[in-house]
């Protein structure tokens, strides 16, 4: 059974080796995530080969996301590596403490903070397991007294409850990381903290001037990206629900309903969603998932998402393998439950202002009121697969493509195959009957079913998709 979520997996020391990531590979992982918060450009170069060299011994196509470090704001390094900090006690995180920490001050790694805070702000660290009270600023010094306590060790993150840190989303060391993603040709650039359309214009302006073609992937961490998230969405090609900071600055009760909003919001606008972060926390040391995981990514999948993500569970997980297992497993299940009927209510009040988005409209209403086995999107840049994915007509899209880009950014598009297609003909129908071949070959379809099938008649051309036709598989053989 072919599943229409994505899984993306997050690299780190427990999937690093090439036999590893084989095995990540062939329990399901469509993308992997590279953590530009850890590792050097080398590091991050060695790495796509080994996952793309990886991905040619499965025979599969491996898209990959690179994930920029962004304004995490952070605690220096402490005397002891860590405190223990009780309620009541008061603690100083001090912006000019050049030297190592202790049980009374920090050091900070971003100068600005004593002038983004002020007495009455409340202060999260280590993802909202601490929470500070300030209780006033002199200088560099933010005088904090702890109102929930807990062990405060190295360089973990802190938040502002409810937003508003004025630090600017890409920051030097980003925007060298930029390149480094467009030298290994990544498929998605992933900005952290994202607080406006202008930091996705600005990233995706960066990314050009360095040669690279990564889609931007906006990630919706920040109380400040809520108001303005459709001019964020626009401004990018595709989100991610970042469920840690999120709800760390807006406060987790209010993320479920948030990350319903925001797939519904990027699929109407026709742009890519990742659900992202403790998924299967648990699995990091345990096997099995719980209960309330499993339910987490069931209702992801019905809401809507494009893919599933795993951050420290295949990073530095005692179980990676068996995390994609359980995912699989749960995504095909919860798929059974989707509705379909999404696609009426959609077209119906809808005018189409391109040629390449009518022809995809159609062959999804063809293929949701007519009995077919697939659609096939024969494609350059795969835009008209895009529109196409953005409802569920219940049948696999294959998108084949001779363009290997192509192959892998579709890897994040649900319900979308890559299949690697080249045929060098002036003739659509040519190719239409050479790509029914193919998929005859490759067992995906057989004699006697019925394909929605869509190209360019202009062949090779990006954005021309003109054409649609209905096949019976086999009939061409008998004419
Ligand atoms: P991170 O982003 O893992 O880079 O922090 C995801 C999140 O905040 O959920
Ligand atoms: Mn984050």
């Amino acid at each position: 059974m072919l599943r229409r979520t994505k899984i993306v997996a997050t690299l780190g020391p427990a999937s690093s080796s090439q036999k590893v990531l084989e095995q990540l590979i062939s329990a399901g992982v469509d993308l992997v995530r590279m953590n530009f918060s850890h590792g050097t450009a080398q590091d991050h170069m060695a790495r796509a080969e080994t996952v793309r060299a990886a991905a040619r011994a499965c025979g599969r196509v491996v898209g990959i996301l690179a994930d920029l470090q962004g304004p995490k704001i952070r605690v220096r390094k402490f005397e002891n590596d860590k405190i223990i900090l009780n309620p009541g006690d008061t603690f100083i995180l001090d912006a000019e403490w050049d030297a190592l920490g202790n049980q009374e001050r920090v050091g900070l790694d971003y100068k600005e903070l004593p002038k983004d805070v002020s007495k009455g702000s409340v202060l999260l660290l280590n993802d909202g397991m601490l929470e500070f009270d300030v209780v006033e600023v002199k200088g560099s010094e933010i005088v904090c007294k702890v109102v929930r306590g807990g062990v405060l060790s190295n360089n973990k993150g802190i938040n502002r409850k409810g937003g508003g840190l004025t630090a600017p989303a890409l920051t030097e060391k980003d925007m060298e990381d930029i390149k480094t993603a467009a030298l290994i040709k990544a498929d998605y650039l992933a900005v952290s903290f994202p607080r406006s359309a202008d930091d996705m214009k600005l990233a995706r302006k960066l990314m050009h001037e360095a040669g690279g073609k990564s889609l931007m992937m906006a990630k919706i961490e920040r109380a400040e990206a809520i108001p303005v998230l459709g001019e964020i969405i626009d401004a990018s090609d595709a989100i991610m629900v970042a469920r840690g900071d999120l709800s760390v600055e807006v406060g987790d009760a209010a993320v479920p309903g948030l990350q319903k909003r925001m797939i519904k919001m990027a699929r109407a606008r026709n742009k890519l969603v990742i659900t992202a972060t403790q998924m299967m926390e648990s699995m990091i040391t345990n096997p099995i998932p719980t209960r309330a995981e499993v339910s987490d990514v069931a209702n992801a999948v019905l809401d809507g998402t494009d893919a599933v993500m795993l951050s420290a569970e295949t990073a530095v997980g005692d179980y990676p393998v068996e995390t994609i297992e359980a995912m699989v497993r749960i995504c095909l299940k919860a798929e059974q439950e989707v509705e379909e009927s999404e696609i009426d209510r959609r077209l119906t009040h809808t005018k189409f202002s391109r040629i390449d988005q009518s022809i995809a409209m159609s062959a999804l209403y063809a293929a949701s009121h007519f009995k077919v086995k697939a659609i096939v999107s024969l494609t350059q840049s795969g835009s008209t697969t895009l529109w196409m994915s953005r409802m569920n007509a219940g049948v696999p899209i294959f998108a084949l493509t001779p363009i290997d880009s192509t192959l892998s950014k579709v890897t994040l598009f649900s319900g979308v195959h890559p299949i690697a297609f080249n045929l060098e003909s002036k003739f659509p129908s040519e190719v239409l009957r050479a790509a029914e071949d193919e998929l005859v070959r490759l067992g995906l379809v057989k004699e006697g079913d019925m394909m929605v099938m869509t190209i360019g008649e202009a062949i090779g051309k990006s954005g021309h998709t003109n054409t649609m036709k209905i096949v019976r598989v086999g009939d061409h053989r008998a004419e």
